[in-house]
């Protein structure tokens, strides 16, 4: 039987006979793996650690016919700081799910890949506020999967918006100048330089990141509405972010909740 070695990040798993799994892993170099992990939930499995989202490794897998099985994991990091918060683990779980959503099996995303790995380090061992990291993190998901809506120039008439005094987010193609349309939210010349700043900034300046809460309120509304007119997956775990990202309202602690979590995903 082939055996591949893939770098990758666990996204999901799901439970199946009585110790078994299916993980899905994100891979650098063969996109999204579904693989089996027979026995990873018995105590004594040398996988009983490795089967877990946030988990990044390098994976050994078979690869058969019907199905790839993972064999061994050599883990190289496992984020673990994340599951100790409820708001991290809150904004990491949805991170996972909308990159595992995204990613059609064996098709590689190396920019999605770095902007998982990049989000999920400083959201475990970062200075930046959650919130903000995910802001950066959803725009330039958009702009990895290509859904990258307009910021500069108008989504409809392509005209330069940057010195216009008024300036809409459109959750068709965002944002649009007032002659093309009266539809959508307005938006501050302040939210959108923020937009264009996380765009083109490098991965690795993800961590730099800080939104006043205005800001951080009024970016997070237009790319929220934006993404879920534009996508037709993650809802729900966009609709469970948006609670904490705009209600603003602290989760329970402990992780206790994080079970919580992946139910509602
Ligand atoms: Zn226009």
């Amino acid at each position: 039987m082939p055996v591949i070695c893939a770098e990758g990040i666990v996204t999901r798993y799901v439970n199946y006979r009585e110790n078994d799994r299916i993980l899905s892993i994100f891979t650098i170099g063969h996109g999204r793996m579904d693989v089996k992990a027979r026995g990873c939930r018995k105590p004594q499995s040398p996988l009983v650690n490795v089967c877990q989202p946030f988990v990044f490794g390098q994976f050994e897998i078979f690869t058969g016919k019907e199905r790839n099985t993972v064999n061994a994991c050599e883990v190289k990091e496992t984020f673990y700081p994340i599951r100790e918060d409820y708001e991290r683990f809150s904004i990491g779980s949805v991170m996972l799910r909308v990159c595992h959503d995204a990613i059609p099996e064996n098709e590689p995303n190396e920019a999605l890949f770095s902007l998982l790995y990049h989000s999920l380090s400083y959201l475990a061992y970062g200075v930046s506020a959650p919130k903000d990291l995910f802001c950066c993190f959803l725009i330039r998901f958009l702009n990895a999967i290509g859904y990258r809506p307009a910021i500069t120039a108008c989504a409809q008439c392509g005209r330069d918006l940057r010195a216009d005094a008024l300036v809409r987010f459109s959750p068709r193609g965002g944002a649009v100048c007032a002659a093309c349309s009266t539809q959508g939210e307005k938006v501050s010349k302040t939210a959108l330089e923020g937009m264009r700043r996380m765009l083109i900034m490098e991965d690795s300046e993800m961590d730099r990141v800080k939104l006043s809460e205005e800001i951080r309120v009024e970016i997070i509304n237009c790319l929220l509405s934006y993404t879920r007119f534009s996508l037709d997956f993650s809802e729900r775990a966009f609709s469970m972010l948006e609670g904490i990202l705009t209600a603003g309202e602290p989760g329970p602690d402990g992780r206790t909740q994080n079970e919580d979590i992946r139910d509602k995903l």
